[in-house]
């Protein structure tokens, strides 16, 4: 018989791991001590008791080596606020790049450390011999140094957690298993164990390799799978053995092997090629502290590598094979966030550094509950980015991807195929055929671009690649004559009934149109003030609104609309299944259409932002005179068995105009040309309104969801601004590279911002680029770290393609 348990508490957090354990701390830190942790057995009976423990500060996102760093640094004074040791080794790491490519994302990196003060930076190869002596630098390029990497001992760690919450009044109960959650009519939830049953305002799942077995008692699948994963530690290495200070951690990725000094000797890790599954259906309830049949063979090549780049490995005996199993989702992120359709459920599940990372993911996690929302923008990591169509045949594909190449560079732009494709409309048959290049968005095939033949793959790397000139040509027909763009993608939402505009006016911060055929583009704010959406809404028909937003964020922003309570007789539906469209923009755009409607489009019978249900090639559509790519243009949207049927009447019209298809990367080429920003790019909860030219849009004589917050940071100055910058054309030729989304800038040698979106402007003949930055003028001479090398850019004044908006209102 287990401990007597509590009632009731605040927080019930299941699962007593690295993550679980942090969770509760950091709930406690930030105030809230009448919290729970249940785990079914001892702490660390999933992945972490076995784990290599290695901890990293860097990594490509900006807001995952915050997290990071904020990770190391508080391993120490964890430590010394619970007495409770850690087993911190900082001896350092070293990243090494074998390729160009590989020296491009470790500049990169070392800029963004500049610009955040965080601690990494190239050092020559006899400084690395220095630290190192018993590494062959033979064949590498670039060295970077990180002084604070290195390692922890999982059990202290989670200890130290554990610890740390229970000083500060949280209950651990250990083998204490949850066998039920169950919902409550108010929201709260009763969570039952053998010992009995909690009442809790708040669950989290942090129940790690049970991640899915946990959701599955609330009622809904995580795509999660695991995977064994393998690391071995030498018996004592003589020349190890003879030095008195600890080796760092080597980070060759080229190679694909992680090694770090253990005890006297070596530990190698590998994400090997052949990988494989283990509890592929389900998750074995009584496993814990057991490993898997060791099976080095598997990973030998990998071992190689690393013996040729530490030829003492070759002499060493092996004391030790851990096999041990760990669970991914299908983009090797962790999935996070409270889940949009269940009241107070938060999920942390399929983190695969847990030890870089524990320590951010428990003060997010504690900020989300507590706060209302994370201070960093967490949508990459959001639980809401996947939805029922990443079900277990795609999870499985991508896992595999995902972890056979764990070290392969995450190009800009990179589309990976596996698992494709999984949400198709009717017209993909069609773009196939006509030369389209797909990519993945929220699950959805889109055409990215159109080569001249079908079966055309994308190039991948941090420089120009295949599609940069085809995308060219694109923007061109398109500025010159018309394109007709697929933008099904689109999220899109009805609205019904007498009150729709009462919940309308009481979700979005602008003005909400009153006349059939009006629009209006409004901000979502977030809990903080910040941009949680764009949107535009239209008043298609008597009580009839259309909401049309960010295809990707269409899960995340029920968060939002949910909280809303709706007005009796309010139908609110999402159409991005049944309703499909295309942008059809250009100077010849008009013409286009013309020919295929009675319906006259002059600007008197058919102004910009007016929308207005017609037929069109026989077809019942909704058109809207609007166009991302900033030209004269119509969003064309038709029921979803009328698409095939529509894109013909249109491609086959356009052709008399020199008109055809186009893809999203020459509408992000276009757009940006324009000066509009984009969902998850330019606009994001991190992002107060009137940094983003955004504060027009909110009209502060009513009352809308998160009135107070906006209040709040209107009242202060904007941290920085949106700038579009226009890179010098020499520096961007010799590196034949734009730049992508990331890049820091800076001006004379001090960081004042960062790159948001960046392409070639084609029509416009300059590369270019949106940027969060401060103190600076439009004039002014930057510093874009364009493939991490400075490339000297200035702020423009205005947008270079129609700044007056005349085409997008001819
Ligand atoms: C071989 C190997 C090497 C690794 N090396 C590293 C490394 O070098 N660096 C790094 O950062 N990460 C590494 N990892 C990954 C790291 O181990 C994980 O990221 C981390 O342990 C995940 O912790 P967690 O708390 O999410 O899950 P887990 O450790 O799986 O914990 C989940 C807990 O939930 C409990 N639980 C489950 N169901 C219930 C229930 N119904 N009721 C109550 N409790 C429940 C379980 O008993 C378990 O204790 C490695 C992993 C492996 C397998």
């Amino acid at each position: 018989m287990g401990k007597v348990l509590k009632k009731h508490a605040q927080v019930v957090v299941i699962g007593g791991g690295v993550i679980g354990c942090s969770i509760l701390y950091h709930l406690t830190k930030l105030g809230w001590s009448d919290v729970i942790l249940l785990e079914r057995d001892e702490l660390t009976s999933g992945s972490t008791w076995h784990a290599a423990a290695g901890i990293h500060g860097l990594h490509d996102s900006t807001n995952i080596s915050r997290i990071q760093h904020y990770t190391m640094k508080l391993y120490k004074e964890l430590e010394a606020e619970t007495g409770q040791g850690c087993g911190i080794f900082q001896p350092g790491s070293l990243y090494l790049a074998q390729t160009e490519n590989r020296s491009h994302q470790l500049h990169l990196q070392a800029a963004k450390a500049k610009l955040y003060g965080m601690n990494f930076y190239e050092i020559s190869r006899s400084e690395a011999e220095k630290l190192h002596p018993l590494v062959n630098f033979d064949g590498i390029q670039t060295i970077m140094w990180e002084p604070d990497g290195g390692n922890v001992d999982p059990s202290g760690v989670t200890a130290a957690y554990a610890a740390g919450a229970r000083k500060k009044g949280a209950n651990i109960y250990r083998f204490t298993p949850v066998t039920a959650t169950i919902q409550q009519k108010d929201g709260s939830w009763v969570v039952e164990t053998p010992n009995g049953e909690i009442h809790t305002q708040w669950i989290v799942n942090a129940a790690g390799l049970w991640g899915r077995e946990v959701a599955k008692l609330a009622g809904f699948e995580l795509p999660l799978m695991p995977t064994e994963h393998q690391y071995f530690v030498t018996e004592t290495i003589p020349e190890i053995k003879k030095m008195d200070r600890r080796l760092p951690s080597i980070a060759d990725r080229d190679a694909e092997y992680y090694l770090r000094q253990e005890g006297k000797g070596l530990l190698v890790g590998a994400y090997e090629r052949d990988v494989r599954f283990w509890a592929e259906k389900k998750t074995p309830l009584g496993f814990g502290h057991e490993l898997l049949d060791d099976d080095l063979e598997r990973i030998e090549a990998n071992i190689t590598r690393a013996i040729e780049r530490v030829p003492v490995l070759n002499e060493a005996g092996i004391k030790r094979v851990i096999n041990g199993p760990m669970i991914w989702s299908p983009d090797s992120n962790v999935l996070f966030g409270p889940v949009p359709e269940l009241k107070n459920y938060f999920c942390c599940n399929g983190i695969i550094p847990g030890f870089s990372q524990s320590g951010g993911m428990g003060l997010l996690a504690a900020e989300w509950i507590i706060e209302g929302e994370t201070k960093y923008d967490m949508f990459a990591w959001d639980i809401a980015r996947f939805d029922t169509w990443a079900d277990k045949e795609f999870t499985k594909s991508r896992v595999a991807d995902q972890y056979t190449k764990r070290y392969s560079i995450h190009f800009p732009n990179e589309e990976r195929n596996a698992g494709r494709p999984v949400r198709t409309r009717p017209v993909y048959e069609m773009q196939n055929k006509l030369g389209a290049v797909m990519g993945l968005s929220f699950g959805w095939e889109h055409p990215l671009w159109f080569a001249n033949e079908p079966g055309v793959k994308d190039s991948i790397g941090f420089t120009r690649q295949n599609w940069w000139l085809p995308v060219g040509k694109e923007c061109k027909m398109l500025r010159n004559n018309a394109g007709i763009i697929d933008i099904s993608n689109f999220a899109k939402y009805v609205v019904r009934g007498k009150k729709a505009h009462e919940w309308l006016d009481k979700v979005f911060a602008n003005k909400i149109p009153t006349e059939v055929g009006r629009s209006t583009l409004t901000p979502l704010i977030s809990s903080r003030g910040g941009l949680a959406g764009d949107f535009t809404i239209n008043l298609i028909a008597e009580n009839e609104y259309w909401i049309f937003g960010s295809g990707m964020a269409e899960r995340y922003h029920k968060r939002f609309f949910f909280s809303v309570p709706f007005p009796e007789g309010v139908i609110f539906e999402s159409m991005t299944d049944n309703i499909c469209g295309f942008s059809v923009s250009g100077p010849k755009s008009r013409k286009i259409l013309q020919h295929l409607t009675n319906t006259s489009l002059n600007t008197k019978d058919f102004p910009f932002m007016r929308s207005k249900r017609i037929e069109l090639a026989g077809i019942q559509v909704h058109a809207l005179r609007i166009s991302f790519t900033g030209d004269l243009g119509w969003e064309i949207y038709c029921n979803t068995f009328d698409q095939k049927k529509l894109y013909s009447a249109l491609l086959d019209a356009g052709k008399e105009f020199g008109a055809g298809p186009v893809g999203s990367r020459a509408l992000m080429s276009m757009r940006i040309e324009k000066g509009y920003g984009s969902w998850s790019r330019e606009y994001s909860p991190e992002y107060w309104p009137h940094e983003q030219g955004m504060a027009r849009f909110c009209n502060m004589d009513k009352n809308f969801l998160n009135k107070a917050a906006l209040e709040d940071v209107l009242r202060k100055a904007p941290r920085e601004k949106m700038y579009l910058l226009h890179l010098d054309e020499s520096s961007v030729k010799k590196s034949n590279a734009d730049a992508t989304g990331g890049e820091p800038i800076f001006k004379d040698g001090i960081g004042i911002g960062r790159v948001t979106s960046g392409t070639y402007g084609y029509t416009v003949g300059m590369s270019l680029a949106l940027a969060m930055i401060k103190n600076v003028r439009p004039g002014d001479d930057v510093y874009v770290m364009v493939l991490g090398k400075p490339h000297k850019a200035t702020i423009l004044h205005e947008p270079p393609f129609d700044p007056k908006g005349e085409k997008l209102r001819a």
